[in-house]
């Protein structure tokens, strides 16, 4: 194995021994030359790194600060934006890949209404419908997968164009921020002195307050200044800061991200984020916050009518969710294929649609191994057993199961061939 293998592989080791808290599991560590999201953020973080080592004064913070002593990994979802941890002799800077997704799908739905069109480019679509697809983002994140399980839709150059720029300048804010912690000398925690089988993310990620202030008002700045040492419009850094915290509110407002003591909501980190582009830029400041205001107004009226779609669609999947569960017979004899197809369709279109309500509504049917075999050994005979409400609603959770998304089994904890023994 060469060093850099090396290297690579502890810094995997110490995030699956976290995230699998010690027990076997599944669990994906995207690094730059496997996952596309790993590889923007590196190139972002190089940028960063090349901007603070050009006006860095401290020698012993620009050793800290070589582009191979900051390195870049995604997680799977979890309820924080970003973690930085010790894994010595280097700082690696992990995104919650979940958060990325959303960034971006967000800003490619968005993106239609925001370019440029000449009389020969085709219409933008109805603001309805870009909230319409919003809300299943929305949604997505709301369920235990907390990541956007949407195929990419079709849509013209330009707007993929568009969304690129305005997701990478967003993950640019988190990683700046990030960076702004190592710059400070705020506490991080080192992997050699956590016990990682019983540490948690947001444990790792906790600090005072004050730092995470501080994190923030160094990541405005570093943002965007390391863009224009690359000859980038400020204004599209100020543009990705507010992408950010109005992707990050909506996470919140759905449940994916936790807000706690010292990481305050949205909302009041971007007042503070804007304050410091005010006092830090003076009379440039209202030309640098332009573009984001205009995008912003548009952005907070599609998540407004995004949420309330979202809620619309929840209630009516719910409803016929429960619907299903309670009133379709199970049998322990051969299977009506037909029957079975139609039902999974229809609960696959349901998902695509509200696909929280459809999850916790699986979540709540499921049986764990032991009271499954409870169930089977108490049961007189078959019919007992068809009979039992509890057994039937396993057995339709478990079929709908199988056949979801992988990211769907492993937030519902099922892995195939499962428990019931049926393969
Ligand atoms: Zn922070």
């Amino acid at each position: 194995m060469s060093p850099a293998q090396g290297a690579a592989q502890q810094i995997d080791d110490v995030y699956v021994k976290l995230f699998t808290r010690g027990k076997p599991g599944k669990v994906e560590i995207g690094a730059p030359d496997s996952d596309p999201v790993a590889r923007i953020i590196e190139t972002i973080n190089a940028s960063i790194l090349r901007y603070v080592g050009a006006t860095l004064r401290d020698a012993e913070l620009a050793q800290l600060l070589q582009p191979d002593r900051v390195l870049v990994r995604t997680i799977p979802p979890a309820g924080i934006e970003a973690l930085t941890i010790w894994i010595a002799p280097r700082h690696v800077v992990a995104l919650n890949r979940g958060l990325a997704l959303f960034v971006y799908r967000l800003a490619r739905a968005f993106a239609a209404h925001v370019i440029d069109r000449t009389p020969a480019d085709p219409p933008a679509p109805p603001e309805s419908r870009t909230a319409g697809i919003i809300a299943t983002l929305l949604d997505w994140m709301a369920s235990p997968v907390r990541a956007p399980l949407v195929d990419d839709w079709p849509t013209g150059s330009r707007e993929i164009r568009t969304a690129e720029n305005f997701a990478t300048a967003a993950e640019r804010f988190v990683l700046a921020h990030e960076v702004g912690h190592i710059l400070h000398k705020h506490l991080i925690a080192d992997s050699a002195k956590v016990d990682l089988s019983q540490a948690s993310l947001p444990e790792l990620d906790r600090r005072p307050v004050d730092q995470e202030i501080e994190a923030d008002v160094s990541g405005t700045f570093i943002s965007i200044e390391s863009m224009q040492h690359e000859g980038i419009d400020p204004r599209a850094a100020v543009t990705g800061i507010y992408f950010f915290f109005r992707a990050l509110q909506l996470g919140e407002l759905v449940g994916a991200i936790e807000v706690d003591e010292a990481h305050r909501p949205a909302q009041e980190r971007l007042a503070i984020c804007d304050h410091v582009i005010g006092e830090r830029y003076g009379s440039h400041a209202p030309v640098f916050r332009q573009w984001a205001h205009s995008t912003d107004e548009l952005l907070e009226r599609l998540a407004r009518e995004a949420l309330a779609e979202r809620d619309r669609r929840r209630t009516v999947a719910t409803a016929r969710i429960e619907e299903v569960l309670s009133t379709t017979t199970w049998s322990t004899g051969p299977r009506d294929i037909v029957r079975d197809t139609a039902l999974l369709k229809e609960m696959q279109s349901l998902m695509s649609h509200s696909p929280s309500a459809v999850i916790e509504a699986l979540a709540a049917s499921l049986l764990d191994a032991d009271t499954y075999k409870q169930l089977l050994e108490g049961a007189r005979s078959a019919e007992a057993l068809e009979q039992d409400d509890r057994w039937r609603r396993h057995q339709i959770a478990h079929f709908i199961t199988r056949y979801a998304p992988e990211p769907v089994k492993q937030a519902l904890g099922v892995h195939f061939p499962i428990i019931g023994g049926q393969e």
